[in-house]
């Protein structure tokens, strides 16, 4: 789950981390009333799920209300790399002596929490570890001892940032790294991270990514989970509780297991076809859920034919059938139902549906063979 700029700095601010006094806006009008009450000159920032909104004329300074106007009104409705912007974080401007790159995440081979810090911030950090990889300290963190002020020191002095900004540094590793734990992050950025010409070290920018599956754990994330990025299909999935990403193909696609239906998009691809969307209906299939999917596949105006691809292993053969047969009484479907169901019981379940077989329910023999049929049905077939 991607944060805007403006939540990313809500979420480090609960954490302690301070940050400068702003406000979002959604209007021309709204902006100018925050920074008249912030006061000048602020900036204005605007809020897309990308990066290099500097560079893509995104980010402007205003001296006064007329200036803050002109610059919401310009930055509203901009198109950055494909995301419209909606909002705009209004902030007190900053004076920069130095900008540095911080951050924090998860170094799956290792097996531990990886922090790196660099002088050269205010760029992609990409762009400095292909130039001048030397530049950026790493830290690798045990999750299980954390992270101690003693190697936040060490970490700090080997970024060789200016010792002006030593303290300050430190103590915002500190936190952002409990921040990062104790939040659920899977990942939180800096970039940059100033040294104010009077000696002050202060966040500027905010890149969070929280772990999705750790909202219950968070009820406050709620807030962050409603503004999330959806397409008409995406939401109506996200109430129902399912897990889907939309695609662009003509087959709509249902599987139980994220594996397998990743697995289901892939032979469809394969065999000439193009996938509709993702769907993972996790362990329990029954009638709810499998309903549920059917009604969000249906709804898809570029569905032509739907693969259903299950494989039953905790979950028994005819309590699928059962969800199947359930489900279509529930839903009047528009496009034809390819089957495919194996593991256990898979027998039984086979034979509950084959009375109700049609030219809109078909059984595959395989996985390969039932990519084939829907491929086919959907008529984008080689
Ligand atoms: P990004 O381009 O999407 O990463 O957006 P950032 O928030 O990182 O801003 C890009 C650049 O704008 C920063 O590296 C700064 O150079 C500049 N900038 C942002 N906020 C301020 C500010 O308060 N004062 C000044 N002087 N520059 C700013
Ligand atoms: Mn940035």
């Amino acid at each position: 789950m991607d944060l805007f700029e403006y939540q990313g700095k809500q979420f480090f601010a609960s954490h302690g981390i301070p940050i400068s006094p702003g406000d979002v806006a959604t209007s021309v009008a709204e902006a100018v009333e925050v920074a008249d009450k912030i006061g000048y000159p602020v900036v204005i920032k605007a809020q897309v799920h990308t990066g290099g909104r500097g560079k893509a004329g995104g980010i402007k300074l205003a001296e006064n209300g007329i200036e803050a106007a002109e610059c919401a009104d310009d930055i509203l409705g901009m198109d950055i790399k494909g995301h419209t912007v909606h909002r705009i974080w209004v902030e007190k401007a900053s004076d920069i002596a130095e900008e540095y790159y911080a951050s924090f995440t998860l170094d799956r081979s290792a097996k531990k929490h990886l922090g790196m810090l660099s002088a050269q911030g205010g760029v992609e950090i990409e762009a400095v570890a292909d130039t001048d990889p030397d530049a950026i300290a790493k830290i690798w963190v045990d999750p299980v001892d954390g992270l101690d002020e003693t190697a936040a020191r060490e970490w700090v002095a080997a970024a060789n940032l200016n010792p002006a900004a030593t303290e300050g540094v430190v103590e915002i590793l500190l936190k952002l790294y409990t921040a990062y734990v104790d939040g659920d992050a899977d990942l939180v950025e800096i970039n940059p991270l100033i040294l104010t010409p009077d000696g002050k070290v202060q966040v500027l920018d905010a890149k969070v990514s929280l772990d999705g599956s750790s909202v219950f754990r968070h009820p406050d994330y709620e807030r962050f989970d409603a503004t999330q990025p959806r397409d008409d299909r995406e939401s109506i999935a996200h109430q129902r509780g399912l897990q889907y990403v939309g695609l662009e193909g003509s087959v709509g696609v249902i599987a139980n297991g994220a594996g397998l239906a990743m697995s289901t998009v892939d032979v469809v691809n394969q065999v000439g076809g193009s996938a509709a969307n993702f769907l993972d209906i996790g362990g329990g299939a029954n009638a709810e859920t499998m309903a549920a999917a059917l009604e969000v596949i249906n709804n898809d105006p570029g569905v032509r034919a739907i693969f259903i691809n299950i494989f039953g292993g905790i979950v028994k053969g005819e309590v699928i059938a059962e969800g199947i047969l359930g489900a279509l009484e529930r839903v009047d479907m528009s496009s034809p139902i390819v089957m495919r169901l194996d593991g256990t019981n898979a027998g039984d379940g086979r034979a509950m549906l084959e009375p109700k077989l049609s030219d809109m329910l078909m059984l595959a023999d395989s996985m390969l063979d039932g990519a084939r049929k829907a491929v086919e049905l959907a008529g984008d077939a080689p």
